[in-house]
């Protein structure tokens, strides 16, 4: 075993392992196996210690690895991976509910979240209710029935940024003894620690900033308790849930330097949001770092920094125009995703969110913007191109 000397911060022990490796590599093997040999008969059937998993699809010492340093990112007892980021959020719903449960669910979720509470759990007779992410434990109280079971958040909101009252909802959800989840993507384990404000499971998309390259799909379920921890991976194994070692060692491999690469991505979009400001099209920023954006006081309280994912309201939807603003703004790729070091520029559909704050926009376009890595002067310079060919095909 790797020994510790001291406590470390959480963001050093993530950059060293608890084991040691053959050949003392600093990183783990990739090791490519469906089979596993035992050592002999008596460890096969379990009648000696076989430190071993019995087969490819648990895992080895890559999922080990990575598994470890999200706990302690998380602060959690344990850790379950996914193939995907939505497959830990189905993973951590259907983990914990059973015919006849509802869900209630904050109404700023990542929108296939709710495809999967409207489309599928409806088939396991399971119901989800959805609540304005502003809500405090008065308006939750109204939704609650016997029937609720679990609470899913998601702090700030992704495609819309509002930062939940966790405290509030933390409090609602231990009186009436409901298991709570939130989706800590935006967060990244660094700057919100979930299971330390009392929610009991947290899930990430690691696709995003702990993958940081583009180039995998994966996704984390942390628990802090070892009862749901134990419920969490029961039901990844009944279902056959797997990641291959690939994509766990490419995980492994963004979350050394992903502390790191979150305070540059901060610095890159405060400074394109004080730039997008002074521009007249531009009617509203949504981040949680704006003053005047919904649930900023919550931000304040409980995160230690923000990333590099917002959005601005535009005041302009008609789509030819639209089309003359992206079409230029050459340096932000056009794509759903973000947390790569490249940025990216997302046109966001609102149109099915039902929270009342969000109907003052009604008739603008919300712009979601990634900051990448690359240098701020060369993205800003694309951001006015944008803006520029905008205001020549209007004039
Ligand atoms: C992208 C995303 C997911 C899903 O992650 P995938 O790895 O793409 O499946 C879940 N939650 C949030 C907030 C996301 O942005």
């Amino acid at each position: 075993m790797y020994k510790m000397a001291r406590r470390l911060n959480p963001h050093t022990q993530i950059m060293h392992d608890k084991q040691n490796y053959a050949d003392g590599t600093v990183n783990p093997p990739v090791q490519h196996a469906s089979t596993l040999r035992a050592p002999d008969y008596l460890s096969y059937i379990g009648k000696k210690e076989w430190a071993g998993k019995h087969y490819g699809r648990h895992g080895i010492q890559t999922h080990r690895a990575l598994e470890d340093a999200v706990a302690c990112l998380e602060q959690a007892y344990g850790v379950v991976l996914a193939a995907s980021g939505l497959q830990a959020v189905v993973l951590s719903l259907i983990s914990f509910l059973q015919a006849g449960d509802k869900i209630l669910m904050s109404d700023n979720v990542y929108p296939p979240v709710k495809l999967f509470a409207e489309k599928f759990l409806p088939k396991l007779n399971i119901s989800t209710v959805y609540f304005n992410p502003l809500a405090d434990e008065t308006m939750l109280a109204e939704l609650y029935d016997a029937n609720v079971k679990l609470i899913y958040m998601e702090s700030p909101g992704s495609a819309t940024f509002e930062c939940h009252n966790i405290e509030a909802i933390v409090g609602f959800a231990k009186q009436h003894n409901i298991i709570s989840v939130i989706d800590n993507s935006w967060g990244a384990g660094v700057y919100l620690k979930p299971l330390e404000l009392g929610i009991d499971i947290s899930v990430i998309s690691a696709t995003k900033y702990i993958c940081g390259h583009s180039d995998i799909l994966l996704g984390t379920v942390s628990a802090k308790s070892r009862a749901h921890y134990q419920q969490i991976a029961d039901t990844a194994r009944f279902n056959g849930f797997y990641v291959a070692p690939d994509e766990a060692y490419l995980g492994l491999r963004g979350l050394r330097t992903m502390p790191l690469r979150l305070a540059q991505h901060q610095i890159q979009a405060e400074t394109l949001m004080a730039w997008l400001r002074q521009q007249p099209e531009v009617t509203f920023i949504a981040s949680p770092t704006a003053q005047d954006w919904f649930g900023h006081e919550h931000f304040k309280r409980d995160f230690s920094g923000a990333s590099g994912l917002f959005g601005f309201y535009l005041n302009e939807n008609d789509d030819v125009m639209l089309a003359e603003f992206f079409d230029n703004v050459t340096l932000f790729a056009l794509g759903a995703s973000w947390g790569g070091y490249e940025s990216l520029m997302t046109p966001m559909n609102i149109k099915r969110s039902a929270s009342p704050h969000l109907q003052q926009f009604s008739g603008q376009s919300l712009v979601r913007v990634h900051a990448g890595l690359e240098q701020v002067d060369d993205l800003i310079a694309s951001l006015n191109d944008g803006f520029t060919a905008l205001r020549n095909s209007k004039a």
